[in-house]
């Protein structure tokens, strides 16, 4: 089989995208890219897959196309963990997102919303943030995290480097290093160079996305596929799960 890159991370009408099932698979075919659907699974998204029932009609619709079966879960919203093990192994790879972080007091903030508790400083948030990247490692059963320099829109203007400084960096791929849970170079939030090298570097797995919900967005994985070969990642090594597997794939029965 000729080798292929997998757009790990897109949308569709099931969620916030504004393309099919079928349309996804179309671009896909123009890009040369194996597809995956991966809709958002959450109670805490605004369009989005939010019952068990839901998911299990998503899994049918998905099974009528040549696309691979993923989803995008929110690790601060509970619905992941109601997910029953039949459905489970319908997925080819899961996706993670940190679309909110917990404060050390419990309050919940959220990546897209300017709404943050006052007086909370970009550095207490990264701190949170890294910790709460700890703790998703550790607990959720998912092959990916999504976006990982993702930041609540407040501090999205901060310095990177003020951000990310080197602590932080290497706990969050030490972190996925541990858990086996592959790092994504987005084409939507795209990573820094120097934490995508320190993830390879540790050998953490890198995965593609592009969190595409357009049709000019689906399956355009041209500049994360640039980046990683630029990093010396050898093309068979990112993240195919019909390669490598889903460490979610808990009972063993992947289809
Ligand atoms: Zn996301
Ligand atoms: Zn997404």
């Amino acid at each position: 089989m000729k080798w292929q890159p997998v757009d790990c991370h897109a949308h569709s009408t099931f969620s916030d995208g504004q393309l099919s099932v079928e349309q996804v698979v179309e671009r896909a075919a123009l890009y040369g890219v194996q597809p995956s659907l991966a809709d958002h699974i959450s109670r805490d998204v605004a369009r989005t897959i939010d019952t068990v029932d839901e998911v299990a009609i998503y899994l049918d619709e998905l099974e009528r196309h040549p696309v691979l079966h993923s989803g995008e879960f929110c690790y601060h919203d509970h619905l992941w963990r109601e997910i029953p093990g039949h459905l489970v192994r319908r997925f080819n790879h899961r996706v993670g997102s940190l679309h909110a972080v917990r404060l050390p007091d419990g309050t919940i903030v959220r990546a897209f919303s300017r709404h943050i508790p006052s007086g909370l400083t970009a550095d207490a948030y990264m701190d949170a943030h890294i910790a709460y990247a700890e703790s998703f490692a550790q607990e959720m059963p998912v092959d990916i995290l999504a976006h990982p320099t993702l930041v609540a829109m407040s501090f999205r203007h901060v310095d990177r480097d003020e951000l990310w400084t080197e602590e932080r960096e290497t706990r969050l791929v030490e972190a996925l290093y541990k858990a086996g849970i592959a790092f994504e170079i987005s084409n939507r939030y795209q990573p820094h160079d120097r934490l995508v090298r320190r993830a390879v570097d540790r050998g953490v797995r890198i995965s593609l996305g592009s969190d595409g919900h357009t049709r000019e967005q689906v399956a355009d994985i041209i500049r994360p596929l640039a980046m990683a070969r630029a990093l010396g990642v050898r093309d068979e090594d990112l993240y195919d799960p019909r390669r490598h597997g889903s460490r979610t794939d808990w009972q063993g029965d992947r289809r």
